[in-house]
C-alpha cells in the first residue's frame, strides 16, 4: 500500500496548474495571484497633512515657545482633494487630513496647539521638519512589490491592491470540480429516510471546504449500479475538471466507481493509501480531468480530502501554501492508536491545548462539531497527556 506521501507527490506531479485569467479586482476575493504584483504609483501619492492644522515653513517657528508666541499670517485654505499652493514666509495655511502639502511648507501643526487672533495664527512651539507630514511613497514605494505570486488575495490585499489603484488582476482560474455521491442507501435532504436510509452529507461536508477553492457542483445521488455510475461520471466529466467521488471505492461487489471510471476511459493511478480513516482512496486520469474517489464514511472522505485533495486543488488553482496550517499544542487527553496504519485522528486545538474530539471511528461524525483539526498518530503509538503534538487545522477555535 502507498503512504499518504507517495500517493500525494505522485497526485501533485500529475496535476497542471489552471491556465491564467484576468479578472476585475472585484471579483478576485479567495484567488491566487498568477503573478508577482508590483505598484506603478506611490503611496501617498504625495505630500500630505496627518492633522487638520496649518501648513507652515518650520523655519518661521524657530523662536516659538512657551514664552515666546509667533503669530503668522493665515493665507488660504486647502482641503482634501484640492490642489496644492504655495506658503510664503510669514504665512501658515488651514490644512485637513490627507489635503496636499502646500508648496514651501515642510510641517504641520496640530489645530490644537495654535490660537487665533483674527487673521492670525498664534504658534508657541517649535515644527520639526515633516512633523505631521506624510511623505510622498513612505508607506509603499512605486515600484514594489504589494503581492508575491501564489498568495491568497484576501481581504486586506484586496483593499492594498485597490489603494494602489490596480483594476484588473491576474489570477489562476479555479477549477470545476463535481461533487458525486453513490450510495443506494443515500437520500436528499428534505426528503423523509425510511429505514436503512441515511441523509447524503459528504458533498454538503465536502462543499463546505471546496467552495474556497473551486467552482463546485453538486451532482444528483448516484444509486450503486454500474450503470448509472458511468453515466454520472461521464455527464460530471462533460462539466467538470475534477470529479470528487465519496463511496464505492472498496471492494464489495456494490462498489463500481473504479469499474465506471475505466469503463469509460479512465486510468487509475492511485488506489489504497496506509492511512486511517480512509484505506480505499483512488486517484485516476480521464483524459485531462482528474478522479478523486473517496471513501463514503464521512471521516474518512473529509480526512482524504484535506490530506491529498485540498493540496491537489490548491497547486490547480496556483496556490503557494498547499498545506493546511499547523498550531502546536500539549496534549490533554491521552491519544492511542493500537492500528498498523497511521492514524489521523479529530482533534480540537484551542490556546495552544490538544483535546480528543470524541470517539475516533470513521463513521462517527458528532464529534465534527467540536474538532478543528487532525493529529497524525503514527502506528502503535501512544502519545502521553503533555506532550507538544501539531495539529493540522482547518478551522480556528473560535468560529
Ligand atoms: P462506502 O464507501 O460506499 O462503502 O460507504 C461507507 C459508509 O459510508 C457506509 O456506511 C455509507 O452508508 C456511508 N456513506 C457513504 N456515502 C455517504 C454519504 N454521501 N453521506 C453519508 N454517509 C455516506
Ligand atoms: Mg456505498
Amino acid at each position: 500500500m502507498l503512504s499518504l506521501e507517495e500517493a500525494k507527490s505522485r497526485i501533485l506531479a500529475a496535476l497542471p496548474q489552471m491556465p491564467v485569467e484576468e479578472i476585475e479586482l472585484e471579483f478576485s476575493l479567495g484567488r491566487f495571484a498568477a503573478s508577482t504584483l508590483v505598484t506603478q504609483i506611490d503611496l501617498p501619492p504625495f505630500d500630505n497633512s496627518a492633522m487638520d492644522g496649518y501648513a507652515v515653513r518650520s523655519d518661521d517657528l524657530k523662536n516659538a515657545s512657551s514664552q515666546h508666541d509667533v503669530a503668522l499670517r493665515l493665507a488660504g485654505k486647502i482641503g482634501a482633494g484640492e490642489g496644492a499652493s504655495r506658503v510664503e514666509p510669514g504665512s501658515c495655511i488651514r490644512i485637513f487630513t490627507g489635503s496636499c502639502l502646500p508648496v514651501g511648507a515642510d510641517a504641520v501643526v496640530m489645530q490644537e496647539d495654535t490660537k487665533t487672533e483674527g487673521e492670525k495664527i498664534i504658534f508657541s512651539e517649535v515644527a520639526r521638519p515633516f512633523k505631521n507630514v506624510r511623505v510622498k511613497g513612505e508607506d509603499v514605494r512605486k515600484g514594489s512589490v504589494i503581492l508575491d505570486k501564489g498568495l491568497k488575495i484576501n481581504a486586506t490585499r484586496r483593499g492594498l491592491l485597490a489603494a494602489c489603484g490596480i483594476s484588473l488582476v491576474p489570477v489562476i482560474e479555479r477549477p470545476r470540480v463535481g461533487l458525486v455521491a453513490t450510495g443506494n442507501e443515500l437520500r436528499e435532504l428534505g426528503e423523509i429516510l425510511r429505514e436503512s436510509e441515511i441523509y447524503e452529507s459528504n458533498r454538503t461536508l465536502l462543499s463546505g471546504f471546496l467552495n474556497e477553492i473551486a467552482s463546485v457542483r453538486i451532482f444528483p445521488l448516484v444509486r450503486d449500479d454500474l450503470g448509472m455510475t458511468r453515466k454520472s461520471l461521464e455527464h460530471a466529466f462533460s462539466l467538470c475538471d475534477v470529479i470528487i467521488s465519496t463511496g464505492g471505492v472498496s471492494v464489495g461487489e456494490l462498489d463500481f466507481i473504479k469499474e465506471a471510471f475505466e469503463a469509460i476511459g479512465g486510468v487509475i493511478d492511485l488506489w489504497k493509501i496506509a492511512v486511517r480513516p480512509g484505506k480505499p482512496f483512488v486517484f485516476g486520469r480521464w483524459k485531462e480531468k482528474f478522479l478523486f474517489g473517496l471513501p463514503g464514511n464521512p471521516v474518512s472522505a473529509l480526512v482524504t480530502f484535506l490530506m491529498l485533495v485540498r493540496p491537489a486543488l490548491l497547486k490547480m488553482s496556483g496556490a503557494a501554501h498547499i498545506e493546511l496550517p499547523t498550531m502546536e499544542g500539549e496534549l490533554v487527553d491521552e491519544m492511542v492508536n493500537d492500528g498498523n496504519r497511521r492514524h489521523f485522528m479529530r482533534v480540537r486545538w484551542e490556546a495552544g491545548k490538544v483535546y480528543r474530539a470524541g470517539p475516533q471511528a470513521s463513521h462517527m461524525i458528532g464529534s465534527l462539531g467540536e474538532a478543528n483539526g487532525l493529529l497524525d498518530v503514527a502506528p502503535e503509538a501512544r502519545l502521553e497527556r503533555g506532550k507538544k503534538v501539531k495539529v493540522q487545522l482547518w478551522a480556528l477555535p473560535d468560529e
